[in-house]
């Protein structure tokens, strides 16, 4: 299993997923809905680091 976790292109923030029927939407509390095709998939395996600008 290959995890991921959807983050903001923008901010790089974690979105929120959201689940409608048959859809994902992606929402960032900053930018808004994020299209699919712009969101950055991180492996949540792998150790995330926090950068704050
Ligand atoms: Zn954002």
């Amino acid at each position: 299993m290959n995890e991921t976790t959807p983050r903001c292109p923008d901010c790089d923030q974690p979105l929120e997923v959201l689940k409608a029927c048959g859809a994902v939407d992606y929402f960032c509390a900053t930018h808004g809905l994020i299209s699919k095709k712009r969101v950055n998939f991180v492996p949540s395996g792998s150790q995330q680091n926090n950068h704050k600008k």
